[in-house]
């Protein structure tokens, strides 16, 4: 009888601790809230300043996936909006249309942050973003995809430095006078011209990420030796996974992450996956990359650049407001914590408070 009440004791005590156990554990759910307000989550490239300018224009891509209401939802604390443009000739006519179009975009990006600066605003620094996620708010910082707007004027960077500008993508699908694209089979520089040095030099003076996605691969590597800081791409993918010349080989990828830098993939079909159906693409697409990352240099070199409003956008992650579905993904990988906290932003901070520290010693 002794043993049986024993027994039943132990049993009793067995099915308290399954209970307790039950009631504590973390689900999913409230793991991806509980991260998304400890970590800051950045995403490097979108281009939402096109749409913002021309609401009626029609560039061949989904709109409607950047906002500061869908940063909210999604629990995206800051992002790099983007004045894109087309490549044109090479000369003083286009140079000059290149700066008065990204002047306005610049306006049209800061214009949107005053109309909504209840849920945002624009941010020059890793500290004044910290101060907005803690103020409830999310940080809208200036990038340039395609540095045409620069020409061959160098106090230019200095002009779109003051103008709050912290991230510059030296070209898009075109040569210009700072580098080769990745697009081009013509060889115009041999990757960076001399010019281009000196771009990304003034760059690390002032304190301006450099950014080589849509660059020629000489142009990439070439800027790893020429910068003193680690340099990105702001949203680009795996040429093994994707062959592509506007993706990464595994040259390059190794080349930025022994500098320290960080490789951006974009939720972008085109980059990810081969056709024909593109709009099947999901983010078990975008682990594919990730995981052949991570595999190749590391978990601290990767992160996240959408290239929303501008290709981006996948079944499962359609817009800024569904970005839980990434970590919700991110923890059903397995992977932990702080390895989640490195790809949504750890790592991009590291490289931008490399940026940031440069540029004071300098001054
Ligand atoms: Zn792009």
């Amino acid at each position: 009888m002794q043993r049986i009440r024993f027994v039943s004791a132990i049993l009793l005590f067995v099915a308290a601790i399954v209970f307790f156990l039950g009631c504590t554990e973390e689900t999913v759910e409230k793991r991806v809230a509980r991260l998304h307000k400890k970590m800051f989550t950045i995403d490097t490239h979108n281009d939402f300043s096109m749409w913002l300018e021309n609401p009626n224009g029609d560039y061949g891509v989904k709109g409607g996936q950047v906002s500061f209401q869908q940063m909210h939802d999604g629990g995206l604390d800051a992002a790099f909006f983007a004045a894109y443009q087309d490549q044109g000739p090479i000369d003083p006519e286009f140079h000059r249309f290149a700066r008065e179009y990204a002047d306005t975009l610049i306006f049209c990006l800061k214009q949107y942050a005053e109309k909504h600066s209840d849920l945002g605003a624009v941010a020059t620094s890793i500290e004044e973003m910290k101060a907005l996620k803690k103020a409830g708010k999310v940080a809208l910082f200036l990038s340039i995809e395609n540095a045409c707007c620069i020409g061959d004027s160098l106090p230019l960077v200095q002009y779109y430095y003051d103008q709050g500008v912290r991230m510059i993508g030296l070209t898009h699908n075109g040569n210009n006078a700072i580098a080769d694209a990745g697009t081009t089979k013509v060889k115009l520089h041999g990757g960076l011209s001399d010019f281009g040095k000196e771009v990304i030099a003034e760059m690390n003076r002032l304190g301006i990420v450099v950014d080589l996605s849509h660059a020629s691969r000489d142009a990439t590597l070439q800027a790893v030796q020429v910068s003193k800081t680690p340099i990105i791409a702001s949203h680009s993918c795996v040429f093994a996974v994707r062959e592509l010349s506007r993706n990464l080989t595994d040259e390059e990828i190794i080349a930025i992450a022994e500098k320290g830098g960080v490789v951006h993939l974009a939720l972008d079909a085109w980059l990810l996956r081969y056709g024909p159906d593109y709009d099947a693409a999901s983010l078990d697409d975008f682990m594919k990359h990730l995981h052949y990352v991570i595999d190749l240099v590391g978990i601290d070199h990767v992160g996240v650049g959408s290239d929303f409003d501008g290709g981006g956008g996948l079944t499962d992650c359609k817009d800024m407001s569904e970005y839980h579905n990434l970590t919700k993904r991110l923890i059903e990988e397995g992977f932990s914590d702080e390895e989640i906290i490195k790809i949504w932003g750890g790592n991009f901070l590291r490289v931008f408070e490399a940026v940031e520290r440069y540029a004071k010693e300098q001054r």
